[in-house]
């Protein structure tokens, strides 16, 4: 089945574009525009693969990784943080709290979906006639 993706983004372009993309790909999307929000959907939804923020208002995505993985009732998946490493160390910080991996910002429109696309089971990626 396609996976279901949740996607964290307090910037609203930023967030309607990675949803469009991955939208047009066939992938089911959910999105939250906070981490507190986040959290929320992804215990109610148990995505596939849940792409975060850091810097967020309500709730950053350091914090989001830290509650999802305390929380037993949260369906493990990937958890792969997007975003401009602004700061020395945050890199090493995101890994620390959970985050598997990281895709830079500004994502690149012609190659984000298969950077995503890393991190799902063969089984549930798209099918996309070939180009
Ligand atoms: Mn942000």
């Amino acid at each position: 089945m396609t996976a279901r993706i949740l996607v964290i983004e307090d910037d609203e372009a930023s967030r309607m574009l990675v949803t469009y993309l991955l939208e047009a790909d066939g992938y089911q999307v959910y999105s939250a525009s906070n981490g507190r929000d986040g959290v929320r959907a992804a215990l109610e939804h148990g995505p596939d693969l849940i792409l975060s923020d850091l810097q967020m208002p309500v709730m950053d995505g350091y914090e989001v990784a830290r509650l999802l993985h305390a929380d037993p009732g949260w369906r493990r998946a990937p958890l792969v943080a997007v975003t401009a490493f602004s700061m020395p160390g945050d890199r090493e910080k995101a890994l620390e709290v959970g985050f598997q991996d990281h895709i830079s910002k500004p994502i690149d429109p012609e190659r984000f979906v298969r950077q995503v696309e890393a991190y799902l089971s063969p089984s549930s990626r798209a099918v996309r006639p070939p180009r």
